[in-house]
């Protein structure tokens, strides 16, 4: 099988890890402050947080923002589950913004009518969590326009951005955001196995959130309630978690931070070849942002007609391509339905939903197993129009 994405691994990053297990600390120790630090001088932030996964960070994200019962938080439709989970987690109400249908982004015009509608009503969100699909950064100046007047904290979900940029600086610089998350799931653009990273420019932010990753304890004197006992004293300030990342993961993530702009190369040239390949076909295929870089996380191509897809992806799929489907739409899952969403509540999402398909695209997919992507595509293509 040709795997949509996956993790490539050197022995640069096999001699990482495995001196990291020979070394006194297995977590805890230097790797995470180094891979935080390396983090937030790429992307030009002024605090960095490992956290245990991206969605970790997103939970610690809401609770550092005072996200709880009786506040809203507003995300894409169009995304993995956890972009809207973290608000639950906080005993916090979801709702989705509805995207446009050819490129799977937040729609702006959904966005400022939503906000108007919302402001009218006073159910204006405290959060909204921005996703850059794909790797294709948002128009974060423009959101933030829309939104700055209501007081709305931003929250970037880059867990498909890592190493974007748009234009000015790269994602996770947080210019429009209160902070940024990344993923380091082996399927996005650089892995720790598991792993995330919550990145802002707010110190009041970082500290909260490095506090809260570990139990909601303290061990700095100008924190605490009363005087230190003496150096082992510490004190739980919160109800924190244990969402830290260990020092085999950050020394993983870091070794695989230093081939983060030749991974983002070879996916450009391979969505360069792709854009090529696949132009005859009768299939709408992804296009940039107009400004900055895209990561490429995803190549979503588009059907024209969303009645072949299901046969178009299982004849993919028994010929050995993995394909994939980013994403179903969040609100017609089960656990939100029961909250009361509904097919036909996001029509532009669930149109989006109906004709994607998710080709392979990582940074060690070899030009033939590129070619073969193709081949098998134009056959069930053509299979399925006659
Ligand atoms: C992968 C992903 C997450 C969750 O990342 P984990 O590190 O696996 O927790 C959240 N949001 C989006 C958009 C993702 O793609």
């Amino acid at each position: 099988m040709i795997p949509y994405g996956r993790q490539q691994i050197t022995s640069d990053d096999i001699a990482a890890v495995s001196a990291v297990l020979t070394s006194d600390f297995l977590t805890q120790g230097p790797m995470v402050p180094a891979f935080e630090n390396a983090m937030a001088a790429y992307v030009g932030a002024g605090y960095a947080v490992a956290c245990n996964s991206a969605t970790s960070a997103l939970h610690l994200a809401c609770l550092a923002l005072g996200l709880c019962e009786g506040d809203r938080l507003w995300t894409s439709p169009i995304s993995f589950v956890a972009s809207a989970n973290c608000a639950r987690y906080c005993q916090a109400d979801v709702d989705f913004i509805d995207v446009d249908a050819q490129t799977g982004l937040i729609s702006l015009d959904a966005l400022a009518d939503k906000l108007q509608d919302a402001a009218r009503r006073q159910q204006l969100p405290k959060i909204i969590v921005v996703v850059h699909l794909a790797g294709h950064s948002m128009d974060m100046a423009a959101v933030a326009a829309l939104t700055a007047p209501y007081g709305i904290a931003l929250v970037e979900d880059a867990s498909h951005a890592v190493g974007a940029h748009d234009g000015v600086a790269f994602v996770g610089a947080c210019r429009y955001s209160a902070c940024t998350i990344f993923s380091f799931h082996p399927v996005k653009l650089i892995t720790s196995a598991e792993g995330g990273m919550f990145m802002t420019q707010t110190r009041e932010l970082a500290e909260k959130v490095m506090q809260l990753r570990s139990h909601g304890i303290t061990r700095d004197t100008a924190h605490m309630t009363e005087p230190s006992h003496g150096a082992w004293y510490y004190q739980q300030l919160d109800l924190g978690f244990n969402y830290r990342l260990t020092d085999m993961q950050a020394a993983l993530g870091l070794s695989q931070l230093t081939r983060l702009e030749s991974f983002i190369q070879r996916r450009h040239a391979l969505v360069q070849r792709y854009q090529q390949l696949l132009q005859h076909l009768p299939l709408d295929l992804p296009s940039q942002p107009p400004q900055g870089r895209s990561s490429w996380h995803l190549y979503i191509i588009r059907l024209h007609d969303d009645t072949r897809r299901a046969v178009v992806f299982d004849q993919l799929r028994q010929a050995g391509i993995g394909v994939n489907v980013h994403y179903i739409p969040i609100h017609t899952q089960p656990y939100y339905q029961q909250l009361g969403f509904c097919w036909g509540d996001f029509p532009q999402a669930e149109q989006f939903y109906s004709q994607i398909i998710s080709l392979p695209l990582h940074p060690s997919l070899s030009d033939d197993e590129q070619l073969q992507v193709v081949q098998v595509l134009e056959r069930a293509l053509a299979v399925t129009s006659t």
